[in-house]
């Protein structure tokens, strides 16, 4: 017989999504564990962690865990653009720092955090609902039952998935990526690149997390392209290719490798006694497959309603859905508008793309951030789709919202 341990609520995956949904239940009062799989908190890096400095404020990340981006660099076989900003909006996070500081937060507030513990399968009560959770450690076997567990265990998602709620994600984007110290480093400018030699289905990116220190990447929408990142980023660095040459030397510090589900919001996120959040339940923009900024706010939106329903004595699904219609009234139909300049972008040859950053030259910055972080408030976008001089850019909004086709 293994430990067992009861809890309010359990949440499997220290990623940004369950550490901020067990600080949000522990601040609301819940009894919670937090379980991780690896040794420590981020060990295992899988994102670029690009995001905006308006949501780390909002979420209190301190100022010393991002890099901060004011130049938007793009470039596509014969052309490239950059749109420079007064300001900075956009930031590179340090994910390690990031991640561990969303954790501590979360032990400061009363979570109990256990690392090294693997979850293997899930227990069912008599109703056939979900109890708990089995999980391994060093030790041996651990039981953690609890009245509501909540899945942010990520891609995989472990506990949906062993609970035959969901199978795995069938369109999704792979990525690769090295992080780099670099001799010429401009620390404000990011670059998107674009075309067939960067990506056939997806881009390639050099994100600055420092003024030495560089992020560079592959990401390839599966199953669209068959290319392996990691082959494509290795011949990419060799051949220097487009902004890379204007790097210099590079030495490599680390590598990452990471996947992240791009089948719009298809899967439910609530039943009895279990909430499924950040990539668990699909929750990124699939246009530059963003899914921080939603792990972070909508983990605690999970741990919130969790927390309120075991203090309401009903933790069914009826109980859960607040969860559910919260995320889904803001970014629903934010997600499907960048699906559909996905499915744009994801058909355009070289030439085309050439085209495209030549509409993409006419924005303005903010025009251009609400595009790429799919802030597709709607008078904005009618404004755009209607009045912008340039017809080219009207087409591109109009087809966001649907009109003018
Ligand atoms: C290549 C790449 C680049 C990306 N770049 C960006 C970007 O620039 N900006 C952005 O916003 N988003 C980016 N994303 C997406 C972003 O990383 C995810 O949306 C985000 O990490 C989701 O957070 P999460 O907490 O849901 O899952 P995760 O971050 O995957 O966390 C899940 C956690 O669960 C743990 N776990 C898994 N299984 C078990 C188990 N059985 N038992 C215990 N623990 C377990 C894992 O170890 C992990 O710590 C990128 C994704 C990829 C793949």
């Amino acid at each position: 017989m293994g430990k067992e341990f009861h809890y309010d609520v359990v949440i499997v995956g220290a990623g940004p999504a369950g550490s901020s949904a067990a600080y949000q239940a522990a601040l609301n009062g819940a009894k919670v564990a937090l379980i991780e799989k690896e040794d420590t908190i981020a060990e295992t890096v899988r994102t670029s962690g690009v995001t905006w400095i308006k949501n780390i404020k909002e979420f209190g990340i301190p100022d010393d865990c991002f890099n901060p981006i004011k130049n938007y660099s793009f470039c596509s076989p014969n052309n490239e653009v950059t749109i420079s900003d007064s300001v900075a909006q956009a930031a590179v996070l340090d994910v390690r720092k990031t991640y561990r500081w969303l954790a501590k937060e979360a032990e400061k507030h009363g979570a109990d955090i256990f690392v090294k513990t693997n979850v293997k399968d899930v227990v069912k009560n008599k109703q056939g609902d979900i109890g708990g959770v089995i999980a391994t450690n060093p030790e041996g076997v651990i039981s953690f039952f609890a009245k509501i567990i909540i899945d942010a265990s990520g891609f995989g998602s472990v506990v949906s998935k062993a609970m035959g709620f969901v199978t795995q994600w069938k369109r999704f984007g792979a990525g690769a990526e090295y992080e780099v110290r670099a001799e010429n480093v401009d620390s404000e400018t990011w670059w998107l690149m674009v075309g067939q030699k960067y990506s056939p289905a997806g881009y390639a990116w050099i994100f600055p997390i420092s003024d030495k220190v560089v992020r560079i990447g592959v990401g390839v929408g599966k199953p669209e392209s068959s290319v392996d990142p990691t082959e494509r980023l290795k011949k990419l660095m060799d051949t220097k290719e487009g902004p890379i040459s204007k790097l210099g030397k590079i030495s490599p510090i680390e590598f990452h490798y990471g996947l992240i589900p791009n089948d719009g919001l298809s899967r439910k996120s609530v039943y009895n006694n279990l909430i499924l959040v950040g990539d668990t339940a699909g929750q990124a923009n699939p246009l530059v497959l963003e899914g921080i900024r939603y792990a972070i706010k909508f983990g605690r939106v999970a741990g919130k309603v969790a927390s309120d329903a075991i203090r309401s004595g009903k933790t069914d699904e009826a109980s859960l859905m607040p969860y559910e219609e919260t995320w889904r009234k803001e970014i629903e139909s934010k997600i499907k508008s960048a699906g559909k300049v996905q499915d744009r972008w994801i058909g355009l040859s070289d030439e085309q793309w050439d085209k495209e950053l030549d509409i993409i030259k006419e924005l303005k910055p903010e025009e251009f951030l609400d595009f790429i972080k799919a802030d597709f408030g709607l008078s904005n976008m009618l404004k755009l789709a209607t009045h912008h001089p340039k017809l080219a850019v009207r087409q591109l909004f109009g087809l966001v919202k649907g009109i003018g086709k």
